[in-house]
């Protein structure tokens, strides 16, 4: 076995602190990551307090973090794709079983078997818990591994791993690109990404928020217009107008005011969870042949692909590092969206 440093909650206080444990030894086809950044996502911080237990119990002692990237110090002797030394990535889920329609078709998320996730989870043996990337190393089959060519920096890469195939999933299922409308709504984490990828793909790019002191960094993020939402007036002249609109809030807020603004034959696609449900007009959608639909992460192949895309046109997310010890600090910040935009944990000199 491989000890490892990780930093863990033991309860839903969500109080961080050192936790030495254990991953597998290096099988044939597993890499040995020695994890140098993991990004902050609100699913670390809805898990670590224990907010989803109603859906999914947070299994403790908890080491969250699905947003990793490292380089690799080991390989198994079966391994074809990694060699020591290359940079490695791993996102939301580390296996699956292989063998069902999902997992065929590339949608491993969907694994009808249930994925074994990064961390809060258990691996296929459904008996040994997962330890997410708030760690020093990360044991993990190559196949379950992503390559990551980006040069420079790789703090900006890690989260890449959730918030970049959130946000590139359906924007490519929807085949954003040149000449469309796209409305991004929201601009934090998820928001930001979207932001960088849809100017990348070519489309015109509008971004809709409640804060008006963020037309700044969306306009240097490459947004081509900026919103604000709070005065439905602002909106009126817009409606028809969008081919696509990728909805990344996660407060409460009513979508049918989007969907009003899509063309004929429009889509929006939620990726944000409200705490609410949301009422939807169904003639929004009857007037016009609108499609709502919702997306979850990306398969294997689906998230290497956005990473080669980024390293392509230099996409990075934009990210504030801390230390270990400002995992609290970095929690209470990221839920009063106090980050531009995301945190990075810097685990290379934790
Ligand atoms: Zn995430
Ligand atoms: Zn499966």
């Amino acid at each position: 076995m491989i000890k490892t440093k990780g930093y863990a909650t033991h309860d839903s206080n969500a109080k961080f602190a050192e936790w030495e444990f254990e991953r597998r030894d290096v099988g044939p086809h597993d890499i040995l990551i020695d994890i140098e950044y993991a990004g902050i996502c609100h699913s670390d911080i809805h898990t670590a307090r224990g907010e989803w237990d109603a859906m999914m119990p947070t299994m403790y002692p908890l080491v969250p973090g699905h947003e990793i990237v490292g380089r690799v110090s080991q390989i198994g002797n079966a391994v074809t794709k990694f060699k020591v030394g290359d940079v490695a990535g791993i996102g939301c889920f580390v296996d699956s079983c292989r063998e069902c329609t999902p997992c065929v078709d590339g949608f491993e998320q969907f694994c009808y078997k249930g994925a074994a996730y990064t961390y809060s989870g258990t691996y296929m043996d459904r008996e040994t818990p997962t330890y997410g990337g708030y760690s020093d190393k990360y044991v993990v089959d190559e196949n379950y591994a992503l390559k990551v060519t980006s040069d420079g920096d790789l703090a900006g890469v890690a989260p890449l791993m959730c918030a970049g195939i959130t946000t590139y999933s359906p924007l490519r299922r929807f085949g954003v690109g040149p000449g469309q409308n796209v409305g991004i709504v929201g601009l934090g984490g998820l928001g930001h990404m979207a932001v960088k990828l849809a100017v990348a793909m070519g489309a015109n790019v509008t971004v809709f928020s409640t804060s008006p002191s963020k037309e700044e960094d969306a306009k240097k993020l490459g947004a081509h217009n900026f919103v604000v939402t709070s005065d439905p007036e602002n909106l009126t002249p817009l409606t028809g107008t969008f081919n696509f609109i990728l909805d990344t809030v996660s407060a409460d807020h009513d979508v049918n005011m989007y969907i009003g603004l899509l063309g004929i034959r429009g889509t929006m696609v939620v990726v944000g969870v409200p705490p609410n449900p949301n009422v939807i007009h169904s003639f929004g959608l009857i007037f016009g042949n609108k499609t709502l639909a919702g997306s979850l992460i990306g398969g294997i192949a689906e998230t290497q692909e956005m990473l080669d895309f980024c390293a392509e046109h230099n996409i990075k997310s934009d990210v504030e590092v801390i230390k270990p010890d400002y995992i609290e600090t970095a929690y209470d910040r990221t839920v009063k969206a106090d980050v531009r935009y995301r945190f990075v944990i810097d685990m290379k000199n934790a």
